[in-house]
């Protein structure tokens, strides 16, 4: 997954035009910039490699969370429905705006249930917000409709998809809006950076305006600029954009090698009969980020991880006992453990979280391991790989 790893003179060259100028920020001072504009350049980019008609940056992925669910109208007392299995940002980002998470189950493509996120609904849900996990991809048909029969805004979280497509478009585009991450360990990077996708031109202003303390950018005075409407700093800069910008136009290659490199491994595994895999909906093609497959409990799946970490493969994931994505560790959510206090609304609808048991998301990701597919491996570091966690695995079964 991570594109830091092939961080180089493309990357440098980009970033070098920023520092030639001295203009780091991506608005203004039109005539000190040699005409660089490297942040408007890789929303260009974006807008085409996502299929989309707006992309508008932000400081990460984080802030792009943020930035769709405002855009998408979502604030105090709202609902929103997202995964179990997701990263700590995807809460984060709805209780900034007031909105309370509403976890659901997940199955086995470790996105959204459907009839678990049917379940959740109730007349304050405004939002559903599938997870594309692990560079797979949710169940993006069923949940349009839902949206459509509720009248509920889809924002989709492609942080750690970028290149997986569904029905030939890339995830990202196919809800309201979508949110992308160039965090340093994502597929692309920029340092630090995000994306909000949209088709929508009244969400791409908005988005545009709201992520830069609500400025209209009209004009070319922009201490003159007006702010129809309240707004944050959830800006990139221009080195960042310099740094994604060269990194955007290598993701096809990207993700060509991640798929020759995932096909090896996937092919070893797949001679292991109690080994099974992750499932993609029909129609989608997953960004082979990660290799994720189910063992058949969660005891066998603890001692593989340990069978994996004494053959020395790195990378892999049992996420049942992680700290960040998955919903058993979250004491702090469950327990609203913050620094300020929280409305009432949030602290009653994160009540019900306490003491809660997800018995469907425990027996996906009880037996899951996903394994991180890195771009530097060679051919021959794939191979013995393969052969080392075909070893590992079965000295367990
Ligand atoms: C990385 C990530 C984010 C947040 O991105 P940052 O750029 O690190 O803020 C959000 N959601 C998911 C699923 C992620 O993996």
């Amino acid at each position: 997954m991570p594109g830091f790893e092939l961080f180089g003179s493309a990357e440098q060259k980009e970033v070098q035009d920023v520092l030639d100028s001295g203009i780091l920020m991506r608005y203004g001072f039109d005539a000190m910039r040699n005409n660089h504009w490297k942040a408007k350049e890789l929303e260009t980019e974006l807008q085409t490699q996502m299929q989309v008609k707006h992309a508008q940056l932000v400081s990460s992925g984080t802030a792009a969370v943020s930035v769709a669910l405002a855009i998408a109208g979502v604030g105090a007392g709202d609902e929103v429905i997202l995964p179990t299995f997701t990263f700590v940002a995807s809460f984060e980002a709805v209780l900034m705006l007031g909105a309370i998470p509403v976890l659901v189950d997940i199955d086995d493509t470790l996105t959204l249930d459907i009839d678990a996120v049917k379940a959740a609904i109730t007349p304050k849900t405004k939002a559903i917000m599938p997870v594309h996990m692990c560079g797979g991809i949710a169940h993006l048909s069923a949940l349009k409709e839902i949206c459509k029969t509720h009248n509920l805004k889809l924002i989709e979280d492609a942080c750690q998809a970028i290149g997986a497509t569904y029905q030939g478009i890339p995830v990202g585009a196919h809800g309201d809006a979508g949110c992308l991450s160039f965090d340093f360990v994502k597929t692309i990077t920029c340092g630090e950076g995000g994306a909000v996708l949209t088709n929508s031109d009244d969400l791409a202003t908005w988005a545009d305006h709201y992520s830069d303390h609500g400025h209209d950018h009209l004009g070319t005075d922009r201490g003159a600029e007006s702010h129809p409407f309240l707004g944050y700093n959830f800006r990139i800069s221009e080195l960042h954009a310099a740094v994604g910008l060269a990194q955007v136009r290598r993701l096809n290659d990207f993700i060509t090698i991640q798929k020759k490199h995932f096909t090896v491994l996937k092919d070893a595994l797949s001679t292991i009969p109690e080994v099974t895999f992750r499932t993609i909906p029909e129609g989608g093609e997953e960004n082979y980020s990660f290799l994720s497959f189910f063992l058949p409990d969660l005891e066998t799946t603890r001692a593989a991880m340990n069978a994996l970490k004494e053959a020395g493969i790195d990378g892999s994931f049992h996420y049942y006992d992680n700290n960040w994505h998955y919903v058993r560790r979250w004491e702090h959510l469950k327990g609203v453990k913050t620094l300020y206090p929280m409305s009432q609304q949030i602290q009653s609808g994160l009540k019900e979280l306490e003491g809660k048991t997800f018995t469907q998301s425990d027996h996906f990701i009880g037996r899951n391991i996903s394994c991180l597919i890195k771009l530097s491996w060679t051919e021959d570091e794939v191979k013995l790989r393969a052969s080392k966690m075909v070893e590992a695995i079965k000295s367990v079964l």
